[in-house]
């Protein structure tokens, strides 16, 4: 494929391409273009322009392009949730049920934006200010770059991109080098919908390059990022040369605490549910099994017991449960995060092999609860890692011991427990009564600490993608 620059599909100025693998196979899903800095430059000038286009068409025009978009993906989602499968490698299911998220989550958008309404303040709320009426509305920011993490190439696209085009702003996306495919093909239809075609563009290229270019240039009034926390740093520390807000949702290494008054089955369903999905690369998937040791052992035999009965293979075909991770260098990742896990205490209860980019569902037995898969390190990848406790309060200290703070879960039937929890877990989010592998489109979702910074959903979002204007009307009432 190529680039969307202006609504033409273009390629790099030099002609450079990369490669879109197929992670299942190794094969050649497709090539996209290298963007140089030239390309960059050329479509943020475009953007800059397209945002004043956008900006000036009414609210309920920009809603009704917005609505014929979500039609379109509905459409063709048969198309886009295959091509998420095979240059993601997502298990075909998963990714229809992906697709037909953006729908929810461009609504929710929708909404906030029919309803950002600015304040009136009160009159007279001292003496200078007497005869004058003050009111604020939202302005949109300008142009705003997109950049995402592979892992969620039609939702986080929709957060990101139908977010900001809500507000009135032009969208310059850079997605993740493993899947650009679909996110250059839901930007086509934003086109087709009546999207104006300099307001929204998409560009192809390595993040330190392209990302970069795109972060530093002076014209870019705002970046919105999903990915990792190293990236996130690096981007904030750029943005704040120049002062230019971020929204960053980046990584996690979320808590799982299950009490031993639940049911075992019903913990290792809800334990599959919450960390299987995508083959566990999900930012808010639980990553730490923090399990009573009155029952840590005969949970983690049936979690065993439940990953043997789990299809791994080609993820195009319909019925396997867990597909590859996202390609090699991610996998190398992985068993070595294995290793050095066994070389801190670990015990492998299953799984531990690698075959090119699947790795056999691991399950971490007897975890210590200090070491750095426990506490720091998020593995993206299907590792179940289970760290034993005795008490709520050693729960919580072990919960809250780590740098990330994303999302979290609890399983107990006792309520008065559940909320304790809830309320001690420094996270962004947490599920009583589940794990912490929970979105909704409206929700606030923010991560505490290294997982991020502001926060998305409809509820936030479009504020922050958003700059207040006061207008005084000067001694009007005198
Ligand atoms: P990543 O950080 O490697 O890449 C994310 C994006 O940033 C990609 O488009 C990449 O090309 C770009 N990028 C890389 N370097 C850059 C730079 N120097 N400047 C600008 N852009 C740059 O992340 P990933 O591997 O694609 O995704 C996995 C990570 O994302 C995990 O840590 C996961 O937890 C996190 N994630 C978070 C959320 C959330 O909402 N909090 C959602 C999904 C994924």
């Amino acid at each position: 494929m190529k680039m969307l620059i202006g609504g033409e599909w273009t390629d790099a100025s030099d002609g450079a391409t990369m490669e879109d693998l197929n992670p299942a196979t190794g094969e050649l899903y497709d090539t996209v273009p290298r963007a140089t800095k030239e390309d960059v430059e050329r479509t943020v000038a475009l953007a800059v322009e397209g945002q004043k286009e956008w900006a000036a068409m009414p609210l309920y025009k920009r809603m009704e392009a917005l609505e014929e978009f979500i039609r379109l993906v509905e459409e063709k989602s048969e198309e886009i949730s295959t091509i998420m499968t095979l240059e993601g490698g997502k298990p075909i299911a998963q990714s229809r049920a992906e697709v037909g998220r953006v729908k929810d989550t461009t609504r929710a958008y929708m909404a906030a934006a029919r309803t950002l309404y600015g304040k009136t303040m009160p009159f007279n709320p001292e003496p200078r200010g007497e005869g004058d009426i003050n009111f604020t509305y939202y302005e949109p920011l300008g142009v705003v770059a997109c950049i995402t993490a592979f892992n969620f190439p039609a939702v986080v696209f929709a957060h990101k991109v139908a977010a900001a085009l809500c507000a009135g702003n032009s969208v310059v996306l850079k997605p993740a080098s493993d899947t650009p495919c679909s996110a250059l093909y839901m930007i086509h239809l934003f086109h087709e919908a009546g999207v104006p075609k300099n307001a929204i563009h998409c560009i192809t290229g390595g993040g330190a390059e392209v990302g970069d270019l795109l972060v530093s240039d002076k014209r870019v009034a705002a970046v919105t990022l999903t990915g990792s926390t190293a990236v996130g740093l690096n981007i904030a520390k750029k943005c704040a040369e120049q002062l230019k807000p971020c929204c960053l949702e980046l990584g996690g290494n979320d808590p799982f605490v299950i009490f031993d008054d639940v049911d075992i089955d019903e913990a290792v369903k809800q334990t599959l549910g919450g960390r299987i999905g995508n083959a566990g690369q999900i930012c808010c998937s639980s990553k730490r099994f923090i399990v009573q040791n009155t029952i840590r052992k005969e949970y983690t035999e049936k979690l065993v017991e439940a990953l043997k009965k789990l299809k791994i293979g080609n993820p195009a075909d319909e019925s396997v449960d867990v597909g590859p991770v996202i390609n090699k260098r991610a996998a190398d990742k992985i068993m070595e995060q294995i290793k050095r896990a066994e070389s801190e205490g670990a015990k492998i209860a299953c799984g531990g092999t690698q075959n090119g980019c699947f790795i056999a569902p691991t399950v971490l037995a007897d975890v210590p609860k200090n070491s750095s898969v426990a506490t720091n390190e998020e593995i993206f990848g299907p590792v179940f890692p289970v760290i034993g406790f005795d008490t709520l309060e050693e729960a919580i200290e072990i919960a809250n011991n780590t740098c990330y703070g994303l999302s979290a879960g609890i399983l107990t039937k006792d309520m008065k427990r559940g909320m304790k929890f809830a309320t001690c877990v420094d996270a962004g989010g947490c599920v009583v009564g589940g794990s912490g592998n929970y979105r909704l489109g409206q929700q606030p979702f923010n991560g505490h600490k290294m997982s991020g910074m502001g926060s998305e959903g409809s509820m936030y979002t479009l504020a922050e993608l958003s700059k207040i204007k006061t207008v005084i009307l000067k001694d009007v009432l005198k």
